[in-house]
C-alpha cells in the first residue's frame, strides 16, 4: 500500500463510518487548534508529501525543522512534552491563513482527528475531557499508519517515525538511507529514542 492509498482508503473508511452512526464532526475550515500540536510522520509518508510542497512551505521548514529538533532535544524524555510543546502556540509551518496547506496530501495522524465537540476545547491552552477527540476515527488511522510503517519495513528493512515539521525538514535536506546512518545522525541531533523522540525499529 502506497501512502495516497492509505489517504484514500481512509477518507473513505472515514466518510462511511460517520454516516453510518450519524456522527457529524464539528471540525471545519479555518478551525486550526490540532494543528498547534504535536503530529507524527512515517518516512514514506513524508517521501510522499515532499513533491507537494511549494517553495514558501519549504522555506518554512527550513527554517521550523532546527527549531523543532532542539525542542526534540530538550524534552522527548519528559512526559508532559506534548503540553509543553502544544503550549509554545507555534503552529505547524504548512498551516496557510488557518487552514491546511497540503490538504489533500496530509498525513494519516491528522485525518484521524476528529471532534464533534467544542472546537475550542482543541485550542492548545484548553484542557480536553476524555473522549473529546473521537476515538474510532483516531484507531482507524492508527491501523493505516501501522500498515505503512509495515510498508516501509518492507523497502527499507526499518520504519522512522518522528515529529512531522522536523522529519520533512530532515528529509528536505537528505536523510541517509542506512538504518546504521540514520540513526547515528539522530543520536547526534539528541532527538533518537525516549518518549517523544524519533524511533527507528
Ligand atoms: S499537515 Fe496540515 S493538517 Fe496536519 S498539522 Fe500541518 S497544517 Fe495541520
Amino acid at each position: 500500500m502506497t501512502p495516497e492509498e492509505a489517504w484514500r482508503v481512509l477518507e473513505e473508511d472515514l466518510a462511511d463510518y460517520l454516516a453510518r452512526k450519524g456522527v457529524k464532526p464539528s471540525c471545519q475550515a479555518g478551525c486550526s487548534a490540532c494543528c498547534f500540536g504535536l503530529v507524527t510522520l512515517s518516512r514514506l509518508e513524508g517521501l510522499a508529501l515532499l513533491p507537494h510542497l511549494s517553495p514558501a512551505q519549504k522555506e518554512r521548514l527550513l527554517e521550523e525543522g532546527p527549531r523543532r529538533l532542539r525542542l526534540l532535544q530538550e524534552g522527548k524524555d519528559d512526559p508532559r512534552f506534548p503540553s509543553r510543546f502544544f503550549q509554545s502556540q507555534i503552529p505547524c509551518p504548512l498551516l496557510e491563513g488557518g487552514l491546511c496547506g497540503v490538504y489533500p496530501h496530509r498525513p494519516l495522524a491528522c485525518r484521524g482527528l476528529l471532534t464533534r465537540g467544542d472546537p475550542r476545547l482543541c485550542a492548545p491552552e484548553a484542557d480536553p475531557p476524555k473522549g473529546h477527540f473521537l476515538p474510532v476515527p483516531w484507531r482507524m488511522a492508527r491501523l493505516r499508519m501501522e500498515a505503512l510503517w509495515e510498508e516501509e519495513r518492507r523497502r527499507y528493512g526499518y520504519t522512522l517515525v518522528g515529529e512531522l515539521a522536523s522529519l520533512l525538514y530532515l528529509l528536505l535536506k537528505g536523510l541517509p538511507q542506512e538504518k546504521e546512518e540514520v540513526e547515528a545522525l539522530l543520536k547526534e541531533l539528541g532527538v533518537l529514542g525516549g518518549r517523544w523522540g524519533y524511533q527507528v525499529v
